[in-house]
């Protein structure tokens, strides 16, 4: 398996830390309002990577952090007029439900900053001990140039930062790149006692604590969004291994952006979606799909024509499923050489970098086989079961069995409704009220459902869309 590591810009094989283990952390949110689309892109990105390794048979460990300290969280607490806490606990549980209702399958493990406060205070002690910190006002900053790999995530050299430099100097600072690691509390801010007097962790330093602290001091993968490259995860490098004395982390992995209509999605340019807006209009899967049909490195453009196309294409899938009447199978076919050649497609693509756009295409191929007539049923069954256990692994059929029964259940009653109408029309007609049996008629035309005439009755069919 080849991934694409952002550490020495090129795709490397995948060597676990322990064999047949993976250890891997993304930054999560800062709990401060509801998610967004583009956030919603690394959410669903690594759920892809990590059931991909799942599906491998590793043992995944997958933590992902919820930061609830923070500059911003305090400013919504002031903003909406409840105290941190309540702010914070009402975006974490929408953080889950979101996460729920996108079918993203919960990590191992989800720490709170909050609940870790002591052993970052140890960290930061130790980083001041050895001499990689020190301490200036109540505030404690990471003094990079002590560590001599300063930038080598990132590509930026220190020499050429400060010639570039548009940071603006700090006097408490002993080089306006050293970040902080312990903030010194404002009266009113909620703070923890430390040796440097009340104040509150960094968020790098938060990341770097938790991580090790579920992971190891060397694990193999960490994610986030490509905007964490500089200087989050910089920083976050520069303390653990200043610490550790060896390679924080193996494999760094960056999704792209997100633009909206070939903008930068902004709340101020007014083309800023949550995830569950988004959510109202339109399926999970349709979402799902419409990330995965882009390789996650790329950068991905968001328009509402495209996850339309998406939900149709889902559709396709639950309708190939129906047409075969998957779920009245009792025993699935064993997979054929071919099956067994296409799902070993899968995987090839899957391990080049978690290609989701071609294993995604390799669905719709199976799909097409489902729905060929010209195979026999069993052969079509044993597709439809090898399109299930891929679209599996890159998250769709949650709940595949209730679905395919509402499916059932709404077109029956779709049907029956129609049909209820078609004979309301025939009654107009046989009292010569054309103006009734018209407008029937239209209106069913207006959503696509179209009638016939015929000296055998009136027929319908759903126009294709
Ligand atoms: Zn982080």
């Amino acid at each position: 398996m080849k991934i694409y590591n952002t550490m020495t810009r090129k795709k490397e094989e995948f060597i676990p830390v322990e064999p047949g283990k993976v250890k891997m952390y993304d930054c999560g949110p800062t709990v401060y309002n509801y998610f967004h689309i583009g956030n919603a892109r690394n959410l669903l990105v690594f759920d892809v990577i990590r059931r991909y390794f799942e599906f491998q048979d590793f043992q995944v460990t997958y933590v992902q952090n919820i930061t609830d300290i923070d500059d911003k969280i305090i400013a919504q607490s002031i903003a909406e007029g409840i105290s941190t806490e309540d702010v914070t606990a009402k975006y974490i549980s929408a953080f889950l439900e979101d996460m729920d209702k996108l079918d993203i399958k919960k990590p191992d493990f989800q720490p709170l900053a909050t609940q870790y406060i002591e052993k970052m205070i140890a960290f930061i002690q130790s980083l001041e001990d050895m001499g990689a910190a020190y301490e200036s006002a109540g505030d404690v900053y990471f003094a990079v140039e002590k560590f001599e790999n300063y930038g080598k995530l990132s590509g930026r050299k220190l020499k050429d930062l400060k010639v570039g430099a548009r940071i603006e100097e700090n006097e408490q600072k002993n080089s306006p790149f050293d970040f902080t690691l312990w903030k010194n509390a404002k009266p009113g801010e909620p703070a923890w006692q430390s040796p440097w007097g009340k104040g509150r962790p960094g968020w790098h330093t938060e990341c770097v604590v938790m991580s090790r602290d579920l992971l190891g001091d060397t694990f193999d993968i960490h994610g986030g969004g490509n905007d964490l490259v500089f200087p989050h995860h910089e920083n976050e490098i520069a303390q653990g291994e200043s610490i550790a004395g060896h390679p924080y982390v193996n494999y760094w992995l960056h999704n792209g952006f997100l633009n909206i209509e070939g903008e930068k999605m902004s709340k101020s340019a007014g083309n800023f979606f949550l995830a569950r807006d988004i959510l109202q209009k339109y399926s999970a899967e349709a979402i799902r799909y419409f990330f995965l049909s882009k390789h996650y490195r790329s950068p991905i453009d968001f328009n509402e024509e495209i996850i339309i196309q998406s939900q149709a294409a889902v559709k396709n899938l639950y309708h190939s499923l129906k047409d075969i009447d998957y779920l009245n199978f009792s025993e699935l076919p064993q997979y054929s050489a071919l099956q067994m050649e296409l799902r070993q497609q899968f995987i090839n693509v899957m391990d080049d970098d978690f290609n989701t756009a071609r294993a995604l295409a390799i669905v719709f191929e199976a799909a097409k086989e489902v729905r060929n007539k010209n195979l026999v049923i069993s052969e079509r069954m044993a597709y439809a079961r090898l399109m299930v256990e891929l679209g599996e692994v890159l998250g769709f059929f949650r709940n595949l069995k209730e679905k395919l029964t509402d499916v059932d259940n709404f077109s029956a009653k779709t049907a029956s409704l129609v049909e209820m109408l078609i004979s309301y029309r025939q009654e107009f007609k046989k009292d010569k009220n054309w103006q009734w049996a018209d407008r029937i008629r239209n209106d069913l035309a207006a959503i696509k459902i179209k009638l016939k005439d015929t000296p055998q009755g009136t027929e319908w069919e759903i126009e294709d869309e």
